[in-house]
């Protein structure tokens, strides 16, 4: 005859025991991981000074443009090219789509030109004294 103690002992080592089971499971199983996913590589990421934690695959992410608000798709290798070639910051996203990105390329351009134009200005006016 068990006490009632060992008897919740032994109901308290079952429920441990398949604990341990589920999450090794969700821990070794690959076939979670979407189809159209890339490894992400973290020898590449060292540059995000980061203790957070880093991705281990990246996978398509939708989002909406900010500018023009269409629908568009931030690919797993997009994502991996940004990261780990371009060396981009790990909490960067993209947010807008490629033709708007391409008008905010030209804008800065743009900028930074008329910025230089004021500084050759400023410049020649200075020499011209
Ligand atoms: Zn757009």
């Amino acid at each position: 005859m068990k006490s009632g103690k060992q008897r919740r002992l032994e109901i308290k080592q079952k429920r441990l025991d398949r604990t341990k089971k589920t999450s090794q499971q969700a821990c070794s199983s690959k076939a979670s991981r979407p189809l159209n996913s890339v490894d992400a590589n973290h020898g590449e990421l060292e540059h995000n000074n980061t203790y957070g934690p880093v991705p281990l695959f990246y996978v398509d992410i939708p989002f909406e443009c900010r500018d023009c608000g269409s629908d568009e798709l931030w690919t797993a290798k997009q994502q991996k090219w940004w990261y780990e070639v371009v060396k981009g910051d790990i909490n960067s996203v993209a947010i807008r789509c490629k033709k708007c990105r391409k008008l905010e390329q030209q804008r800065k351009v743009e900028a930074r030109k008329v910025h230089l134009d004021g500084l050759t200005k400023k410049h020649g006016e200075q020499v011209g004294l």
